[in-house]
């Protein structure tokens, strides 16, 4: 089965008693037993639900995983993730990971004695210089967030085999329509499916998908057990979502492409990150690990033509919200907004300047996309 097949096909049907088309929402905290230790396979929706189990069916086949966990949230799934490790464990990762990840390792998870080094992941030799006889875990998001730098998968899991220590990638950013980490040998791929798997704007969640049985056990176990699983009626708008997944990454991508060169060609604007521009420092790594370039966008604003609160008040079409992987555009400002948290010199260190402007390109109409942001530049 071909993933476009997978994400309509998997996981749905389940309803054998009125042969509905589109899977129910089971909205039952318990489910009786027939007799003691008789049950259909479920007990309490903690645990798990079949709209849930749907949804968690679906997303495993999408990734190519055993199974999944599908999470209240994304940083609920991230938090259970952590949970396979334990104070005193090095876990290395990168110095521009997502906002929110930064926050719960530097500022939840650090005080409680976890070890973490944060470092540019593109170096190599770096991340093998960091292995220490406690490292765990090894981290990686790629592309990254938000200057869309690429980590070269398969070497750093590698690494993280060498070390004995779990490999974990976030690939909400390129969903798997796009990027499949496990087929490089990640043992654990995790999403907030808030972003593209559901695609709408209109659900939080998150998802770990396993890559074997134990590693299954455990995550569920550790799911159940901090009381992070995702409400029926959440699970059930995201495997609406995840239906249209490739149709919408094409569609998504098509634009970021487009805009990606308009923006490219403007005299206010200093630089574009994107993937697929012929100026992205990394094409054998996109090539090697990558099936498409994704819609997230970022680039350097000459905010001495056009002030950051002008352009974005002129734009009509592109909303500024955080978040990204929704049918409309989002803009946003990194510094200010979706990576404040990590501080000025984080922020730094990582080249996020104050005007970094990052774009999630939605499926509108590109002409008009181009239009507006043609308006908004003239400052
Ligand atoms: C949004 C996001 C998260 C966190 O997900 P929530 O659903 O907001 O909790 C984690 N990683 C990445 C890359 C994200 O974009």
């Amino acid at each position: 089965m071909k993933i476009r097949t997978k994400s309509v096909h998997t996981g749905v049907n389940i309803d054998k008693t009125f042969n509905s088309v589109i899977t129910p929402i089971y909205p039952t905290s318990t489910f009786f037993f027939d007799e003691i230790g008789k049950n259909k396979g479920y007990d309490y929706t903690r645990s798990g639900n079949p709209t849930r189990a749907a949804l968690e069916a679906n997303i495993a086949a999408l990734e190519g995983g055993v199974n999944c966990s599908a999470t209240a949230t994304g940083m609920a799934a991230i938090t259970a993730v952590l949970f396979f490790l334990k104070p005193g464990d090095h876990i290395i990762t990168g110095d521009d990971i997502y906002g929110g990840t930064y926050r719960l390792f530097n500022a939840v998870l650090s005080p409680r004695g976890y070890k973490f080094s944060f470092i540019n992941m593109r170096d190599l030799k770096k991340v093998k210089s960091e292995v220490t006889k406690n490292t765990r875990m090894i981290w990686i998001e790629t592309p990254s967030n938000p200057l869309l730098n690429i980590i070269d998968m398969e070497a750093v899991i590698e690494v993280a085999k060498k070390a004995k220590a779990l490999s974990v990638v976030d690939n909400t950013f390129l969903s798997p329509y796009f990027q499949r980490p496990l087929e490089f040998g990640a043992d654990i791929v995790v999403h907030s499916t808030t972003k593209y798997l559901n695609g709408h704007s209109d659900v939080v969640g998150g998802a770990i998908v396993y890559a074997n049985s134990q590693l299954q056990e455990r995550g569920r176990y550790l799911v159940n057990a901090l009381g992070v699983s995702q409400s029926p009626y959440d699970a059930w708008l995201v495997l609406r979502g995840t239906k249209t997944l490739g149709p919408r990454m094409e569609a998504h991508q098509a634009n970021a492409i487009k805009i990606a060169h308009f923006l490219e060609g403007h005299k206010n604007v200093k630089k574009v990150y994107f993937p697929g521009l012929k100026s992205h420092p990394q094409p054998g790594l996109i090539k090697k690990q990558m099936k498409g370039f994704g819609a997230m966008l970022s680039f350097e604003l000459n905010t001495a033509k056009v002030p950051l609160n002008k352009f974005f008040r002129k734009l009509e079409y592109f909303a500024l919200a955080e978040s990204l992987g929704g049918v409309e555009s989002l803009i946003e400002t990194p510094w200010f907004m979706s990576h404040a948290s990590m501080g000025p010199d984080g922020l730094k260190a990582s080249g996020i300047t104050k005007e970094t402007v990052r774009v999630s390109i939605g499926i509108e109409d590109a002409e008009d996309l181009v239009a507006d942001l043609n308006q908004a530049l003239k400052g």
